[in-house]
Order: structure tokens, then sequence, then C-alpha cells
């Protein structure tokens, strides 16, 4: 699903605290493309991941997203699409302590809906894929740092979501671990069609993605 911003803007106080975390930014997010943002830390990268996905409202200019207009939608109708369309692999993993790797990893399904054989051997394949599949029956606070990341990005991506973003999806990772973890983002923009945003500072990282996009100051230079 392809997405864009038209002249997205974002004031966070008044007056003299004002801050402009966005200050007019145009970007094109086609379906099936890999999108790296960089920049330094506080150029604005979260603020726009958050305006893209719906988590947060720009102060001006358009967010679309297959053609919506967020700006167009009540909270309700953007909770929906939220749940319907995007997905999110965050440093806070999110995970529910009570539940084990496994259960975490099919709770997107269950809540959706959408729990058959095939999504529990897609959800297994993931899991494999990073590593963590004899560690499905393990509650988060007995896996590593790295194991529970690993954990959250199967469940982001077992919903195969129309946009998944990841906020340094790589960051508590080995480089092995890192890589196969973007070469499965590549893989999903290319066979997909899942259009693909990844906020990073690592060089590397970004070196998987179709095109790379550096933020300074509230814009993109
Ligand atoms: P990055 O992700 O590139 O580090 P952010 O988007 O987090 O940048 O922040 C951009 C600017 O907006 C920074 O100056 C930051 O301090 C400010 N900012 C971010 N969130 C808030 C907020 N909730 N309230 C006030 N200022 C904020």
């Amino acid at each position: 699903m392809a997405a864009g911003a038209r002249n997205l803007t974002k004031t966070y106080g008044s007056g003299d605290a004002a801050v402009h975390a966005l200050r007019g930014v145009d970007l094109d997010l086609p379906s099936g493309r890999f999108t790296a943002i960089m920049g330094p830390s506080g150029s604005g990268k979260s603020t726009l991941m958050h305006c893209l996905a719906g988590l947060d409202q720009a102060s001006s200019g358009t967010v679309t997203v297959g053609g919506t207009d967020l700006a167009a939608l009540d909270d309700d109708a953007l909770t929906v699409f939220r749940r319907e369309h995007v997905g999110f692999v965050f440093q806070a993993f999110n995970l529910l302590p009570m539940l084990t790797a496994w259960q975490n990893i099919l709770l997107p399904l269950e809540l959706g809906g959408r729990i058959d054989d095939a999504t529990r051997e897609r959800a297994r394949a993931i899991a494999d894929t990073l590593g963590v599949a004899d560690r499905l029956g393990h509650r988060p606070a007995e896996l590593s740092g790295g194991q529970q990341q690993r954990v959250a990005i199967a469940r982001a991506l077992v919903m195969q979501p129309d946009l998944l973003f990841a906020d340094e999806p790589t960051g508590n990772l080995d480089s092995t671990t890192s890589a196969e973890v973007l070469d499965h983002l590549r893989r999903s923009a290319r066979e997909l069609g899942q259009t693909v945003v990844m906020v990073t500072h690592d060089r590397d990282a970004a070196t998987y993605a179709d095109h790379v996009v550096t933020m300074q100051d509230g814009r993109i230079v």
C-alpha cells in the first residue's frame, strides 16, 4: 500500500517554547519499497514515522495512505486503520510478560481473527528464520534482550501488514541476526509488496534499503 507526506509540519508547544520537529516534509513511499530514514538525533525521524503511521497528528500538511487522507479519519477509524494495515517494531518491545514468546507472536493474529493453520505455519517459519524457534515456550523475562527483540519483530512480520514501521530494529542484535532481520524486511517489501520504513543510525543497516532519506532540522536534505 503506497503512502506519502505532503508539506508536513509538526510543532510541539507554542510561542518561545515552540519546537519545529517537522518543517515541510515531502516523501513518497510506494508499495514494495523499503525506505530507511537516517539523520542525527532530534532531526525529526520519530516524529515523521509517528505521523506516517497515524500515531501522531501533524500540525499541517497531509499524510495519505492507500489514497486515504489520515486527517479525515476520526479516532475510531484511525484505530481500525492501524489494526488492519500497519505494523510496528519499536525499541521498547511491548511484549506481554505473562504470555510465552509463541503466544505473544500469535496475539495480533488472534485479535484480528486470522489464526489458522496457514498463519500458524507462517509464524513458525518466521520464528525459525529469526532464530527463536527453540525459545517459543519461554516468557519474555526468560529471554535475552536480543531474543525479546526478535520475538517482537516476528510478531510484527507475521501480520504481513501493508505498512511496516521499524524504529532501530537491529539496535540490540548481533551482526548475524541483524543481517537476517534486515534481509527479512527487504524480502517482505519485494515479495509481499509491503511498504517498509525503518529509522536507523546504522549505515550498514541502511544499505539493505531501496531508498535512503536523510533528515536534518525537520527537513529531508
Ligand atoms: P529523532 O527521532 O530524529 O531523534 P524526534 O522526532 O524524536 O527526532 O524529535 C524532533 C524534535 O522534536 C526534537 O527537538 C525533540 O526534542 C522534539 N520533540 C519530540 N517529541 C516531542 C514532544 N512530545 N514534545 C516536545 N518536543 C518533542
